[in-house]
C-alpha cells in the first residue's frame, strides 16, 4: 500500500480475515471523531434516521407507521392537491432546476409574480424569495452588519434561532444578548448605547421555535423607534397560522420580516418583506441573494398554490388555534411544564436529556412521533419533547396522543418531573 500525505493513519476493518474497509484517517479527521466521541459521551450525539414518508399527520419509518407530532407543516399543505398540481405542472413546463442566479437568466415571470403577490398579501410594500430561512437570516443580517453606518450593535434574544446569530457572527457585529422576552433589559441593553454613533440592530423571533411563546411585539415596536434601531423579526413559525388571514405576526411591527415557506406554507424556501428600498438594496448589496441559484421551478409552483390558498383557510387557523390551547390545557392539568407557549409548538419541558429520549421511545412504542430537544438547541437542563400541532391532525389523533402521555405520566411519573 502506497500512503500519501502527512500524518495519515491506516484503519483497517478485517471480518472472517477478509478485509472489508480501508480508512485513512488524518489529523482532521482524528478531530472529527474526538469531538463526536465527546458528543456521545455527554449524550447529545445527533443521528440522521431515514425517513420512508412523512406528512403532517403520519410518518413512516423503516415500514413503521406513527402519529406524526413533529411536523412543522402546521397546515397540512405539503399533500394539499393544488400544490401537488401546481408544482408537477411548473416541473413539466420549466423544468427541475433554475439554473442560473436571479439577476443572470434566474428572475423568471414566477418570481416575479410571487414576490408581487406576497407583498400584496403580507401589506408590505415589497417582498424578496430566498433559498431557505436559514439561509435568508445569515444572509441578510450579514449584509445589514457589514453596510449599516459603523459600528453596527446587534441586540439579539437569548433563545433566538441558530441561524439569527450565525448571521451576527458572518456579519462580526457586535452582539449583545437580552434575557428572553425581557423588555426590561432589552431596554437597558438599549440604553446603555444610547450616546453611541453606530447603527443599532434589534433581532428576534415572533413566536419561538423551541418554545411556541410570543415576543412582545408592540414593546419591541415601541422601543425601536425611540432608539432608532432597525426591527428585523423572524416570522418562521407564525407565518400561515397567525395574523388575520395567515400573513403572520411580523409584518405590523418590522421593519424586515423574514418568513418560511418551509413551514405552514407546505413548501420550501423563505421571503423578506418590508420597504421598496429594503428589498431593492438587498437585490443590489445581499451576497446572498446575488450569488445563489434561483428557487427552481417546483418550488415555486407550489408556493404559488399555498399563496392562493393562503387567504382561505381561516377555517383551518381557527381549528389549530382550538386544538393547541386543548392540548396545552389538559398537559398543564396533569401538571407538565409546556412554558409560556401561545402556538401549534408545544413543549412539553422534562430537563434531563435522557427523560426527554426515553419518552420519546416509549410514545414510539405506541406509535406516536414526537421528538426530543437537547442541549445545545436549548437550554442546558430545559430537554423537551417538542409537540407540534397540525390543523391536518384530526380530534381522534390528538386525543390518542393525550391518552398515551396521561397513561405515561401515571406509569412514570418520575420522567415528567422538570429537574
Ligand atoms: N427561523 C426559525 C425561527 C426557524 O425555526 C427555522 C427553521 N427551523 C428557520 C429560521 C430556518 O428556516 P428553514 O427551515 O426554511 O431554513
Amino acid at each position: 500500500l502506497h500512503i500519501k500525505g502527512r500524518d495519515r493513519k491506516l484503519k483497517l476493518t478485517i471480518f472472517n480475515s477478509e478485509l472489508k474497509q480501508i480508512i485513512f484517517m488524518n489529523q482532521f479527521d482524528n478531530f472529527f471523531q474526538e469531538a463526536l466521541s465527546k458528543r456521545e459521551e455527554e449524550g447529545f450525539r445527533r443521528k440522521l434516521t431515514p425517513i420512508d414518508v412523512a406528512s403532517s399527520v403520519q410518518i413512516q419509518v423503516q415500514g413503521q407507521k406513527y402519529l406524526n407530532f413533529s411536523s412543522n407543516d402546521y397546515l397540512g399543505l405539503s399533500f394539499h392537491p393544488e400544490l401537488l398540481q401546481k408544482s408537477q405542472e411548473c416541473v413539466a413546463k420549466y423544468g427541475t432546476g433554475s439554473a442560473a442566479s436571479r439577476l443572470i437568466t434566474g428572475h423568471t415571470s414566477c418570481h416575479q409574480a410571487i414576490e408581487t403577490q406576497l407583498a400584496q398579501f403580507l401589506g408590505t410594500e415589497a417582498a424578496l424569495v430566498f433559498a431557505s430561512g436559514w439561509q435568508a437570516n445569515v444572509a441578510v443580517i450579514a449584509c445589514l452588519i457589514e453596510n449599516l453606518p459603523k459600528p453596527v450593535y446587534v441586540i439579539t434574544d437569548k433563545l433566538n434561532h441558530a441561524s439569527l446569530h450565525y448571521g451576527c457572527k458572518a456579519g462580526q457585529g457586535k452582539q449583545i444578548r437580552f434575557r428572553h422576552n425581557d423588555m426590561n433589559h432589552l431596554q437597558q441593553r438599549l440604553d446603555s448605547l444610547k450616546d453611541l454613533d453606530g447603527s443599532k440592530l434589534i433581532i428576534t423571533e415572533t413566536i419561538f421555535s423551541m418554545d411556541g411563546d410570543q415576543a412582545d411585539l408592540k414593546s419591541l415596536r415601541r422601543l425601536a423607534d425611540e432608539h432608532y434601531a432597525f426591527l428585523f423579526l423572524d416570522d418562521a413559525h407564525a407565518t400561515g397560522v397567525l395574523g388575520a388571514q395567515g400573513q403572520g405576526l411580523a409584518p405590523t411591527y418590522a421593519d424586515l420580516t423574514m418568513g418560511t415557506f418551509s413551514k405552514a406554507w407546505g413548501s420550501f424556501g423563505a421571503y423578506i418583506a418590508g420597504s421598496k428600498a429594503l428589498c431593492d438594496w438587498l437585490v443590489n448589496f445581499c451576497s446572498g441573494f446575488i450569488h445563489t441559484t434561483s428557487l427552481p421551478p417546483a418550488v415555486n409552483g407550489s408556493i404559488a398554490a399555498s399563496l392562493e390558498l393562503m387567504p382561505l383557510l381561516d377555517k383551518e387557523r381557527a381549528y389549530l388555534k382550538q386544538r393547541w390551547q386543548y392540548v396545552k390545557q389538559q398537559l398543564s392539568l396533569w401538571g407538565i411544564n409546556t412554558g409560556d407557549t401561545v402556538s401549534q409548538i408545544i413543549p412539553l419541558i422534562v430537563g434531563s436529556a435522557e427523560n426527554a429520549l426515553e419518552i420519546t421511545k416509549l410514545l414510539k412504542q405506541e406509535k406516536l412521533w414526537v421528538m426530543p430537544i437537547r442541549p445545545p438547541t436549548v437550554p442546558a437542563h430545559s430537554s423537551r419533547l417538542r409537540l407540534t400541532l397540525s390543523a391536518a391532525h384530526q380530534s381522534k389523533d390528538i386525543e390518542y396522543l393525550l391518552d398515551k402521555i396521561n397513561i405515561l405520566i401515571k406509569q412514570k411519573p418520575s420522567l415528567w418531573k422538570s429537574r
